[in-house]
């Protein structure tokens, strides 16, 4: 292999940028070429695609977002786009891809698979939702940023004796809710993964109420329902009144940790070594602090799973 691409898709993430260097600068460190294609497979089809150096990518180890944008393209779920997009990579040359992005731009990767062109995944979303490894690059710095918004929100919330309902992201996935519930206190957690019946909400917040407990925070994963949904449902059942904090997009973005920098250079850098041993079709990840790669397609059948452990301890814990 003597050319390789690059490109970030779909939702943007906190240290897809240390990947992208880890890939440029590990592919550049082992005498390969590497093209940065722009705007996601929406940049491979038009062929938004440019050759990166060194310098390219100096300076974006601490930035949020991604330096090659990430876009989202419907085009591509057609054969007749991938096929274009197989044209664009031969024509630049490009003998493997990397693939830095969620669950859609991992379905992108395999039907490239499925085409005979080899493909690396790298795990980069926020959701922290993508099977074959424990974490995804972004998931610690979305998290560190929720927990810095929880902690402010109950500053306040203890003040006015009020109860808060902050509704963070996740798409389908419960993780961010859980661990950020977890590492800030919050009283109630709502997850897709360990749903929690209302009746019982009713109960916690009662019993709290009862022992002199004047305020809570109650977190609230997107894919259960939205915060405002959920505090005209506490309004009903109890009739306490909520404040709701919507966090948005906040979550993606700002200067990634030096954990997800950490794990984005390890696995960029995994993936380009994937390349040059002719290994595609694999997606990368982390599994107890060790990297391990799997076959994407295979992988794309496993359902993510939340660690049920940490919801229960997190119940035990807000009693
Ligand atoms: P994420 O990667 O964050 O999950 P999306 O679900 O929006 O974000 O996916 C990003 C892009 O991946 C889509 O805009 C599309 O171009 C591509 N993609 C998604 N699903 C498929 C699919 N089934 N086949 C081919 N490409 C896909």
């Amino acid at each position: 292999m003597k050319r390789i691409g690059v490109l970030t898709s779909g939702g943007d993430a906190p240290g897809m940028n240390a990947a992208v260097r880890a890939v440029v600068r590990k592919a550049i460190y082992h005498d390969l070429e590497v093209y940065g294609v722009y705007q996601g497979y929406q940049g491979l089809i038009s062929g938004n695609i440019h050759k990166m150096e060194v310098g390219s990518v100096g300076d974006i180890i601490h930035r949020g977002g991604t330096i090659l944008r990430s876009a989202r393209c419907p085009e591509f779920q057609t054969p007749e786009g991938q096929e274009k997009g197989l044209k664009q990579l031969k024509a630049h040359g490009i003998e493997g891809l990397v693939v830095i992005g969620g669950d859609g731009s991992y379905r992108g990767a395999k039907a490239l698979t499925e085409l005979g062109y080899p493909c690396v995944g790298v795990p980069g979303t926020i959701d922290n939702d993508i099977p074959g490894t424990e974490f995804t690059i972004g998931f610690d710095t979305a998290l560190n940023t929720i927990i810095d918004a929880i902690d402010k929100i109950r500053d306040t919330a203890s003040s006015h004796e009020r109860t808060f309902i902050i509704e963070v992201m996740g798409r389908d996935a419960g993780d961010l809710a859980l661990w950020a519930g977890l590492a800030g206190g919050a009283e109630t957690i709502l997850i897709p993964e360990d749903p929690l019946d209302m009746e019982s909400i009713k109960d916690r917040l009662l019993k709290g109420l009862e022992r002199g407990k004047k305020h809570s925070i109650i977190i609230v994963a997107e894919g259960v329902m939205s915060g405002n949904e959920f505090a005209e449902k506490v309004k009903q059942m109890t009739g306490i009144d909520t404040r709701v904090s919507v966090l948005g997009h906040m979550q993606r973005g700002g200067s990634p940790t030096a954990a997800d920098r950490m794990l984005a250079s390890r696995l960029g850098a995994k993936a380009v070594e994937l390349l040059l041993k002719g290994k595609g079709g694999r997606a990368v990840g982390i599994e107890r602090n060790e990297l391990v790669d799997y076959d994407i397609i295979e992988a794309l059948a496993i359902p993510h799973k939340l660690d049920l452990n940490i919801s229960r301890l997190a119940k035990e814990l807000s009693i």
